[in-house]
């Protein structure tokens, strides 16, 4: 095994192959916070890829509630389960010492890679730690739709969670495509070497010819987006619609710049912003603060991870859920949890007007600059944390811009607002 950087660790970590990295990588924020579940996106992606025979049960794109829902069925517990009786209460974070490439600390128990080598799966031994969903684990894709999680009057199983801004009785949707990671597990664990990750942009793939089914990619990615076609018998995945990454969509995109995938595209919520990060040769994230998703990853980490501890460095992140037992949350998202919801709860007016350009285009954005407004309010508020805090808001209006420096969105902090004329008050 090689040893690789993963700075959502703060670590080294093994992994299978050498250090090789991409020169953009797709990226994407999801704010939990917004979602409606309405589905437009799982549609826009199922209407587009996986309507073929033997694709029946194929979701690429789902959205799944917790605690209780996962497609397939209880997809983390399970990996978490295993995670845990290989590494006994190890699976913790440090957090004290933090720096710009370890910004939520070192994580000190083992990952999916440096738990497997105990392990041997059928037919040789294994790379990451997994399993294969059994058939009925992929039926009934959204099983525990809004079910909630906690009790009114007691105190429930997450300890403190009945203490206000935590709601005593909470569920939230999470929304899951392929993460693109940066460590595939997937790609990691093909025989066939069929999978692999695009230099120019960081998608992942599975070649179609080179693939034989083995479904040694199922059992090792951890968010268990690999999916086995019993038709054709290979395996698939998202594939980050990458014609419209590659901006050959003429219409839609004149200059052949890139376009958000359909599943971002298509969202009713306002809750996605997809881009493309700019990296380094050794594979850092370069420092690009005006980019937006680079803004909210890696400059404010208000955004985060999902279950950064299995170590494939995924590259979808999420704003997490204001309401939600903190304790619940640091597993799924890693101890950057704290300060991130106290950022979201009152942002600054910097964070403020980028958080208002999510989908306000289909164009990827790749660079935002702010126009300063006059101020219009001041907030008292008290954090998550307890800590009393003001917000002041200011109309600023935030411009992105796509690969070619072109304006493609403009909007201001303050939504516009028409007021009907006296004469005709069923029209503006
Ligand atoms: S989420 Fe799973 S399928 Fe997607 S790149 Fe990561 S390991 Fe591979
Ligand atoms: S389209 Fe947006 S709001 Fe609707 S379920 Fe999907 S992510 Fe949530």
């Amino acid at each position: 095994m090689a040893s690789v950087y993963n700075w959502q660790l703060g670590r080294g970590m093994s992994y299978p192959h050498q250090e090789a990295h991409s020169q953009l990588q797709f990226a994407f924020v999801f704010n939990i916070n917004r979602c409606i579940a309405c589905q437009t996106c799982t549609m826009a992606c199922k209407s587009t890829w996986t309507f073929a025979k033997g694709q029946e049960y194929m979701w690429w794109n789902n959205v799944e509630s917790k605690p209780y829902g996962g497609y397939p069925h209880n997809w983390d517990v399970k990996l978490l389960a295993m995670l845990e009786a290989e590494n006994p209460d190890g699976q913790v974070w440090r957090t004290k010492r933090k720096t710009p490439e370890s910004p939520y600390g070192e994580f000190k128990g083992k990952t999916i890679f440096e738990a497997a080598s105990n392990h041997r799966s059928e037919g040789g031994s294994m790379r990451a730690l997994g399993y294969v969903p059994p058939d009925e684990e992929w039926r009934s894709p959204n099983i525990h739709e809004e079910t909630a999680a906690g009790k009114i009057r007691e105190k429930d199983q997450w300890g403190d969670s009945v203490e206000l801004p935590e709601h005593r009785v909470w569920f939230f949707y999470l929304q899951r495509l392929c993460n693109h990671c940066t460590y595939p597990a997937c790609l990691a664990a093909c025989p066939r070497n069929a999978i692999y990750k695009r230099p120019e942009d960081g998608i992942v793939l599975i070649d179609q010819e080179r693939c034989r089914g083995y479904r040694k990619c199922v059992e090792a990615c951890p968010y268990k987006k690999p999916m086995y076609n019993s038709t054709t018998r290979i395996s698939e995945k998202c594939i980050a619609c990458y014609p419209r990454i590659e901006g050959k969509d003429g219409v839609l995109s004149p200059d052949s710049a890139p376009l958000e995938t359909r599943c971002m595209a298509a969202c009713v919520g306002k809750i996605r912003l997809q881009g493309l990060v700019k990296k380094t040769a050794d594979g850092k994230w370069a420092k690009d603060p005006d980019n937006p998703i680079n803004f909210l990853v890696r400059e404010r980490n208000v955004a985060l991870p999902l279950y950064p501890q299995f170590g494939t460095e995924p590259n979808g992140y999420y704003i997490p859920p204001r309401w939600v037992p903190r304790s619940y949350l640091v597993q799924m998202f890693g101890p950057g949890v704290g300060d991130a919801l106290d950022q979201y709860c009152c942002p600054d007016r910097e964070l403020l007007s980028v958080l208002q350009l999510f989908r306000t285009t289909q164009q990827i954005i790749f660079k935002f600059r702010i126009e300063k407004g006059r101020k219009v309010a001041e907030v008292e508020s008290t954090l998550p944390s307890g800590k009393s805090a003001v917000q002041e808001i200011f109309n600023d209006t935030v411009i992105g811009y796509n690969k070619s420096g072109r304006e493609v969105t403009r909007i201001t902090v303050e939504e516009p607002t028409f007021e009907r004329s006296k004469n005709h008050v069923n029209s503006i």
